[in-house]
């Protein structure tokens, strides 16, 4: 492909972001589609100076990360409804000069899953609190699942419970066999504390969906003893590459190359 004057540029601000796979996905998902395009990371502490120089350089479309994804928020013309209700924005796109802001982090949790189950009418267990609980579980309240939200600090997944309809679950009350779905979005288990596991093997069931959304590792011991335990696995390079997808489709309006875009992740995740 070669980059000309008319080349639409599109990238990620965030703080930090040199260890992001967002630009070796995109541009694999540019080129794998035909699409004439190019994605840059950049680092930047300033999220009204980001977004000023996205509508002053006519950037066609930003991926928003750590920490900016609140605080972009002020600096958009417009939030769509989901975003506003998620009350964050992961993805930018920018229509002459005008820009909107979009959450694909749920819908691409979701995706992940729908792989593998659909969610509709389903028991799905979310464990954590946090900013990525709160985009899944949107994203499953509109997809028709029962989310259930469970958190060390149990007054967190009230609240969120109550905000969003679903319900609130003590962590002593997670029991083996009492969900279709479990979902880890807290990061125990991350790189390097991969020795740990966000509930006790008692909360696993043979036939259960458990889903980590950590990817570092792919493999968390969560999955590892979910998989010994008889449940259907799916790691965290799901998510990432369905919300990159996603994105994909809202900058350019086509279906993304997902097989090429988890091609990439995977190469770079293998370890
Ligand atoms: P966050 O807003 O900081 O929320 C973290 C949640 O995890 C909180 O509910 C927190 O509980 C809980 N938690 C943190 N440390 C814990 C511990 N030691 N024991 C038990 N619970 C703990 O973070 P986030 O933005 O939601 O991100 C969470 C994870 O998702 C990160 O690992 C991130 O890398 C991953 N992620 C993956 C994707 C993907 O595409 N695969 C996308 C987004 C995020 P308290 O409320 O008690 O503090």
């Amino acid at each position: 492909m070669e980059i000309s004057a008319k080349t639409p540029v599109y990238c990620v601000i965030g703080h930090p972001v040199g260890h992001s796979l967002s630009p070796l996905m995109q541009n694999r998902a540019f080129a794998a589609a035909g699409c004439d395009g190019i994605y840059a990371a950049f680092d930047t502490a300033d999220p009204k100076g980001a977004a000023a120089g996205i509508r002053a350089l006519g950037i066609r479309g930003a991926s928003v990360t750590i920490p900016h994804k609140v605080g972009i928020m002020d600096f958009l013309d417009e939030i769509d409804e989901s975003a506003r209700e998620i009350g964050a924005v992961n993805t930018i796109v920018n229509s002459g000069g005008k820009l909107r802001g979009c959450n694909t982090d749920g819908q691409g949790a979701v995706r992940a899953l729908g792989e593998n189950i659909s969610v509709s009418g389903k028991k799905v267990l979310i464990l954590g609190a946090g900013g990525a609980a709160r985009a899944i579980v949107h994203a499953l309240k509109a997809n028709g699942a029962d989310p259930y939200i469970a958190n060390r600090t149990h007054e967190k997944a009230r609240l969120l419970a109550q905000d969003l309809g679903a319900q609130a679950v003590s962590m002593d009350e997670i029991s083996g066999g009492s969900f279709d779905i479990m979902v880890n979005t807290t990061p125990v288990g991350m790189h390097p504390y991969t020795d740990a596991m966000p509930v006790p093997e008692s909360a696993l069931a043979p036939g259960m969906y458990v889903m980590d959304i950590i990817y570092n590792p792919l493999c968390t011991k969560l999955l590892t003893k979910a998989e010994a335990a008889g449940c259907h696995v799916i790691d965290g390079a799901g998510m990432f590459v369905y919300q990159g997808a996603l994105q994909f489709s809202l900058w350019t309006g086509r279906d993304a190359p997902v097989a090429q875009m988890r091609q990439v992740v995977y190469e770079h995740l293998q370890y």
